[in-house]
């Protein structure tokens, strides 16, 4: 019992609680080659939180730390299916693993998500994109008709994210990894 509990807190993230990056990378591993097996679609999301270090630059450290809790419990709570994880990559970044899910799906919920820590209204007075915390997200899709890596998955994502901060910030950009 001893060892199982060592084993769950060195899966969690010691600031939000949810999963950490050490169990992310695992689980994407596994969840990637499920995928290859029975050619399954597989989700990724990259999330950042917009203008951050204005954040903290106006509420302190601190202020920036209950933020990213409750930006944490609120992603989390947006998912519905057990296989579906939700983890902190680093920093003011999480990612989402969405095992069996298309496109449309994931683009769907990357949406509620962004809505979600929009309708927190937790005052961000700096940001130049609200006057309230929001978050940007790249989505990537794997529809498996050929072999690859994890890694072309949170590349795409990464580079999805980045498209969405070019965009403005507070935005969901979606792309399906070409075979
Ligand atoms: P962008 O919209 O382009 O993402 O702007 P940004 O300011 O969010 O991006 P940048 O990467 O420049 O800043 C991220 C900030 O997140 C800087 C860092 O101090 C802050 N940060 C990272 N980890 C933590 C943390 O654990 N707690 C707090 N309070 N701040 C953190
Ligand atoms: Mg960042
Ligand atoms: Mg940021």
């Amino acid at each position: 019992a001893a060892n199982q509990e060592l084993e769950r807190l060195s899966s969690l993230d010691g600031l939000t609680s949810i999963a950490n990056r050490r169990h992310f990378d695992l689980y994407l591993k596994k969840e990637w080659r499920r995928g290859q097996r029975h050619t399954e679609p597989l989700s990724l999301m990259m999330i950042d939180v917009d203008f951050f270090k204005l954040y903290n630059d106006t509420f302190g450290h601190l202020a920036g730390d209950e933020c990213l809790k409750l930006v944490a419990s609120t992603l989390s709570d947006q998912l519905n299916r057990p296989a579906d994880l939700v983890a902190r990559y680093g920093g003011e970044e999480f990612v989402v693993v969405l095992p069996n899910t298309h496109m449309e799906g994931a683009t769907q919920l990357a949406e509620c998500m962004r809505k979600a820590i929009v309708d927190l209204q937790l005052p961000h007075p700096e940001s130049l994109t609200a006057d309230m915390v929001s978050i940007s997200i790249g989505v990537a899709t794997q529809n498996f008709r050929t072999t690859g890596e994890s890694s072309q998955l949170i590349l795409a994502a990464d580079e999805a994210l980045y498209e969405a901060k070019e965009n403005g910030r507070n935005g969901v950009i979606s792309r399906i990894i070409k075979v």
